[in-house]
């Protein structure tokens, strides 16, 4: 069963809360699941980069795993058509679009693609600093492409609302690779504080180092961040040593170093 399929079919037979927030560029559903009970402190997502969907995998497991109190929605796969379309190929893309996407993508193998079916990188596409980062296209492409205006991307604007009506207390992202944490955009030191308190407790569960990304705009956590003035963190999970996109044999790896830390964070910001 493909990634897709494994969530598809695993929100169907999920019997608690669930939601469908939106659906992508073509037309497939995005799934949102809350574990937990009362007002939502938090939002975790996943494979919003296409090679990455291994994290949505990561993000079942967190949800069958649980919470010790509060209650986050899990987005386990934010970007279906990009994770498809990496991991099945470009038959999985309307007729008329595949002529354009293997040229954008200079060929069929579309293995290391991280944009929507449209080529547009969802998490470069948000409304923080847009369009002005060190590694930013202006023209559809595998990965890095801002689009046409911010939140232009059907996903990145339904994540974005999603977002607004939950209200979260902090965001937390799932990436592939490099195991690391990244957790600030800009910040006050008042809020860096605040903020490094939480990425030291995600860094302890996870094992993971914090660190700083230089030039890096436009992603879901700097709009959290910068315009929620919520905590938001962007995980990279799996060690440099994996080659991209990670495969399933990765996985037990990444469920033993992460399991805990949506959890662990969510107990961290319902004591405060
Ligand atoms: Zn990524």
């Amino acid at each position: 069963m493909s990634i897709f399929e494994e969530v598809s079919t695993f929100f169907e037979n999920y019997r608690g809360d669930k939601y469908v927030y939106g659906t992508s560029e073509e037309g497939r559903p995005l799934f949102a699941i809350r574990v937990g009970r009362g007002d939502a402190v938090g939002i975790s997502q996943y494979a919003i980069h296409a090679r990455e969907g291994i994290t949505a995998l990561l993000g079942l497991e967190h949800i069958r795993r649980g919470l010790k109190g509060g209650s986050v929605w899990f987005l386990p796969c934010t970007n279906p058509d990009g994770v498809k379309l990496c991991e099945e190929g470009v038959g999985t893309v309307p007729e008329e679009n595949r002529a354009a996407l293997i040229k954008i993508n200079g060929g069929r193998d579309f293995s290391l693609w991280k944009a929507n079916a449209r080529g547009v990188d969802l998490n470069v596409n948000f409304p923080a600093k847009w369009g002005t980062g060190v590694q930013n296209r202006t023209f559809p492409s595998p990965e890095s492409y801002i689009g046409t205006a911010p939140l232009c991307a059907k996903e990145s604007r339904a994540l974005y609302d999603f977002t607004l009506k939950v209200q979260p207390r902090f965001t937390v992202s799932w990436h592939t690779k490099g195991e690391e944490i990244y957790w600030h955009f800009h910040q006050p030191s008042i809020r860096k504080l605040r903020d490094r308190k939480l990425a030291l407790a995600l860094s302890e569960a996870t094992g993971y180092p914090l660190r700083e990304a230089k030039g890096s705009v436009g992603g879901y956590k700097d709009w959290c961040i910068e315009t929620l003035k919520i905590p938001a963190f962007t995980v990279e999970a799996g060690g440099n040593a994996l080659k991209h996109p990670l495969g399933r044999d990765a996985l037990p790896m990444l469920i033993q170093k992460n399991l805990d830390a949506v959890a662990r964070l969510t107990e961290v910001v319902s004591w405060k």
